[in-house]
């Protein structure tokens, strides 16, 4: 069978949730029993999304072959509950620079390199190479960006000449958006018949046209979107707002998308499987205790919005494991230049403290406080990779008494570099050689007998993603295990700290990974249901 590639792009607005209606369509299409993959394409001219500001861009995921790529690609492995690769993911930049490279190597052969021809080329040969690399029967390939823009005319370009030589085996899947103005109250269409035209002027028929807005779209806005496409109006897919986005592709299957993008390909479903899926749904939806989770991190005041896209993963890991405890996970955010100005008062009454990644000097003194406050209060605490080092700080200032502590990230003269940066990082960051360079991607641990960590996995082996440049300072190691505070998790040579607990406590710990890009809806990650289980512990006292 040939590899099946469903385009999907967007239209009117952005953030309407592009990543998510793609990864429902893979996870859908996965389940009747088909291998599927997903790739994002991102527009701009970035090689990854490891320079790009998450606070403007969201969340910088990382994948096991250490790819920093858009946070979409968690969604994906989120919904399909499988490990995705740098093949998943490509950028107009990543497009460039290979053709640039292939042309300084004479690959052309004298022929001119086009600007509109060459890019859309490689773009299949990606596509190609991630089907290989995959073994997926079916591409679900999510093009960045709203169409009608300049920048991803190119990923068009690939979906139509990829439909010219092989009609059987694309589709596109057109989502676009419905606005429901206050003033008018009543759903128009007219944006989303521009966009779908917009979308032909590209060369680009769409198959399936998923119609977002506040409510269920009626059968007369679906046939007047169908005629605008050539479509029937069960080709119109609603696709409302909903209070859980893993409600998204049951409400998809509902109106049968899966059954009838496989007919359009030809394709008879093997089997038919979203029980899980459904159970998973409801236990979330259908929770109902409370537990407060304080957010401590050095916030631009952007409003929620923002925030909750900069820490996606994180947020999605709370809701995983709440839901085995038949938790409702309320999170807030709580800006650490706050706790600097008004204490700790602004930390009472949460049940457990989360002190998640992050750079830079901004605002650390708050969160530092924010630590104390948990390790003396005996709060819940999880320091993810800044929440690990900045633990250590901490803890060398107020416990072990060296007043100067600190990491060399945010004072290169301290007296007592508790993080500190490796020798092969220290070249890089002279040589301003800093793009995707810092320890990334999957690095296996060993830890502890007795741990957190040993308790959490069943096993004192794993492995987690990381993106840091920074490392514990081992010359500290011995001080800090006299005085209360053990290494629980080193690399598999011992050399590089993990992860670091304190024995003296119900739950405290700072890991240099980051466990939450590992966390799935049907698989939620073992230290997230630990923190989880510790704080339905202490909430009992
Ligand atoms: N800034 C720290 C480092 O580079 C932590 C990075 C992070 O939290 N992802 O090591």
């Amino acid at each position: 069978m040939n590899t099946k590639i469903i385009f999907v792009s967007g239209g009117v607005i952005s953030g309407i949730g592009k990543g998510v209606a793609t990864s429902s369509i893979a996870l859908l299409l996965k389940s009747r029993g088909f291998a599927v993959t997903a790739i994002k394409a991102d527009p701009y001219l970035n090689v990854d999304a490891g320079t790009l500001n998450p606070i403007e861009h969201g969340e910088v995921f990382v994948l096991n072959d250490g790819m920093e790529c858009d946070q979409d690609l968690g969604n994906y492995e989120r919904f399909l509950n499988q490990h995705l690769n740098s093949t998943n993911y490509m950028t107009t930049g990543q497009i460039f620079k290979s053709i640039i490279e292939k042309e300084r190597a004479l690959e052309f052969e004298g022929k001119t390199v086009e600007f509109f021809q060459d890019p859309p080329r490689e773009i299949i040969e990606r596509i190609e190479k991630c089907a290989k690399k995959n073994r997926a029967e079916i591409i679900v390939f999510e093009i960045g960006g709203t169409v009608g823009e300049y920048q991803n005319l190119l990923y068009l370009e690939a979906n139509r000449l990829l439909k010219l030589t092989r009609p059987k085996d694309i589709l596109h899947i057109h989502l676009t958006y419905l606005p429901i103005p206050s003033s008018i109250g009543e759903m128009k269409s007219k944006p989303a018949q521009m966009s779908i035209q917009q979308l032909a002027q590209a060369g680009i028929q769409a198959d399936f046209v998923l119609a977002r807005s506040q409510v269920a779209v009626d059968t007369k806005r679906k046939e007047k979107i169908a005629i605008a496409c050539g479509l029937n109006a069960e080709d119109i897919i609603s696709a409302p707002d909903v209070e859980n986005i893993y409600q998204v592709p049951l409400n998809f299957e509902n109106q049968n998308l899966s059954g009838k993008i496989l007919e359009k390909l030809s394709l008879k479903p093997k089997a038919s499987d979203l029980s899980r899926w459904k159970i998973m749904v409801n236990d979330a939806l259908t929770a109902k205790r409370t537990v407060r989770i304080a957010m401590v991190g050095k916030y631009f005041s952007t409003g929620d919005f923002t925030l909750s896209d900069a820490y996606l993963s994180v947020i999605e890991s709370i809701r995983h494991a709440a839901a085995n405890f038949n938790f409702k996970p309320r999170i807030s955010w709580i800006d650490s230049a706050q706790i600097e100005t008004e204490g700790v008062k602004v930390l009472a009454g949460f049940d457990g403290i989360v002190v998640p990644g992050g750079f830079g000097s901004r605002a650390v003194d708050g969160i530092l406080t924010a630590i104390k406050f948990a390790r003396e209060g005996k709060v819940p605490y999880f320091g993810l990779c800044y929440g690990m080092q900045l633990a250590a700080v901490e803890f060398a200032r107020n416990v072990l008494d060296l007043e100067d502590a600190n990491t060399t990230e945010i004072n290169h003269k301290t007296k007592h570099p508790i993080i500190d940066v490796m020798a092969d990082q220290k070249d890089k960051i002279e040589g301003k050689n800093l793009g995707g360079t810092m320890r990334l991607g999957s690095w296996d641990f060993k830890a502890k007998k007795g741990s957190i960590i040993e308790k959490a996995y069943k096993s004192i082996t794993g492995s987690e993603r990381h993106r840091h440049r920074y490392e514990f300072n081992n010359a500290y190691r011995d001080r800090f295990e006299k005085e209360g505070m053990f290494i629980s998790a080193t690399t598999k040579d011992g050399k590089l700290v993990e992860a670091l607990e304190l024995k003296d406590h119900l739950f405290f710990i700072g890991v240099q990974f980051h466990p939450e890009l590992k966390s799935r809806p049907l698989t939620p990650h073992p230290l997230y249901l630990a923190f989880m289980e510790a704080i339905a512990q202490s909430k009992k006292r």
